[in-house]
């Protein structure tokens, strides 16, 4: 049993870094208590794989792979592998995601070369459950989910006496978010954020951060350490999610709360916790998600301070003319507003599952509106903290 296998820049001057995705020669297959991988590659690029446990997934990540938009799923014929998905993790790194129904442990992988190209092989076999856990784990390379601010590229310039605003768009990467009509919610919430940064940028010693700026995978606990990074005074998760079941509409605005509040809010936190469950993070290694006293002692100075801006953008909103929801004051157990260090809000600007919202949400005259609410929300914050 293997716990990892990490494959680096090998023979460096005769890899380019650069491969494509060859679907035809590619397939999952079951064997006798294991499964065989095949993946068709144009040429060999940088690897690395490895198991996670809760839920079990097989985590395969590449460098300078080009999957061209193609579907991971139909290459599946395994009964052991539920489902297969592709996407952007972080910059130059494509990653693929397999869930496991069974405990299935990795015991060998390798590449070859032919003149199709490269063909990566792996293989699983079926292990206790115990051996499965002692196994998992993503390889030791602390650097790899703790994407900075700077990394990213999103800092503003900033005097030491700048109000620092932290826009967090929902999803990216792997985790496309709600889907309808085409319309992805990462997609969306990447203009939204762009647009309420432009306006903000307007207002005099205000600098700045985006958790993501482009369509990469940032885990929730790494958006809060972007923020910390950054000093944030204030940090805005933005969001368009789809709950058919619960009919819902219109935008509000919540805030933390230390139970799970009702069935459609649970609903939503499940739907952004399991963003990082897809995308093949290891939580077990998510330090930022511990609470404790510190963490609530913090929490009674900014909490206070989170739910006055929560009450000032939905004002601001009514103020605009946007649609709200029946309750847009709302609160829910999400892990990006578990900061203690600077107050959260996170705002559902509308629903993708409902068409008036779609319609709304994608009209960059309406959505304006929505901007221009939490830009005079965000200048009333500093005017009062003055
Ligand atoms: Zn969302």
């Amino acid at each position: 049993m293997i716990r990892w296998i990490v494959l680096v820049c090998l023979l460096a001057t005769t890899v380019t870094a650069q491969a494509k995705y060859d679907p035809d020669r590619s397939a999952i297959r079951d064997g006798w208590r294991s499964v065989q991988i095949e993946l068709g590659l144009s040429d060999i690029v940088p690897y690395r794989i490895f198991t996670l446990d809760d839920p079990r997934r097989l985590v395969l990540d590449f460098q300078g792979l080009d999957t061209g938009g193609i579907s991971a799923a139909p290459i599946n014929r395994a009964d052991a592998v539920t489902d297969v998905r592709f996407g952007p993790y972080r910059p130059g790194w494509t990653r693929m995601v397999l869930d496991l129904a069974a405990p299935l442990t990795l015991i060998e992988a390798g590449i070859t070369t032919d003149d199709r190209g490269a063909l990566l092989s792996v293989r699983l076999e079926r292990a206790s459950a115990a051996d499965f856990a002692a196994a998992a784990g993503a390889p030791p390379d602390p650097g790899w989910d703790a994407l900075t601010a700077q990394a990213l590229g999103g800092l503003d310039q900033r005097t030491d006496d700048a109000f620092v605003v932290v826009l967090d768009p929902g999803h990216g990467g792997i985790d496309p978010g709600a889907e309808r009509d085409g319309i992805t919610e990462a997609h969306l919430m990447l203009d939204f954020a762009e647009e309420i940064a432009a306006l903000l940028r307007t207002q005099d010693g205000v600098a700045v951060v985006l958790t993501r700026s482009d369509d990469t995978f940032v885990p929730l606990f790494a958006r809060m350490s972007i923020a910390r990074g950054a000093a944030a005074d204030l940090f805005i998760s933005l969001h368009a999610d789809a709950l058919e079941e619960d009919d819902a509409w219109g935008a509000s605005v919540y805030t933390l709360s230390e139970d799970s509040g009702d069935m459609a809010v649970a609903r939503l936190v499940e739907r952004h916790e399991r963003g990082d469950l897809l995308a093949g993070v290891d939580l077990s290694v998510t330090e930022d998600r511990v609470t404790g006293v510190l963490m609530d002692l913090a929490r009674r100075s900014t909490g206070p301070r989170a739910k006055a801006f929560a009450g000032s953008i939905i004002a601001e909103m009514a103020v605009q003319g946007v649609r709200l929801n029946s309750k847009p004051r709302r609160a829910g157990r999400f892990s990006v507003l578990l900061a203690a260090d600077f107050p959260s809000v996170l705002i559902e600007a509308g629903f993708l599952s409902n068409a008036q919202d779609r319609e709304n949400l994608v009209n960059p005259q309406s959505r304006g509106r929505l901007v221009a609410a939490i830009a005079a929300a965000v200048a009333q914050y500093r005017d009062e903290a003055r």
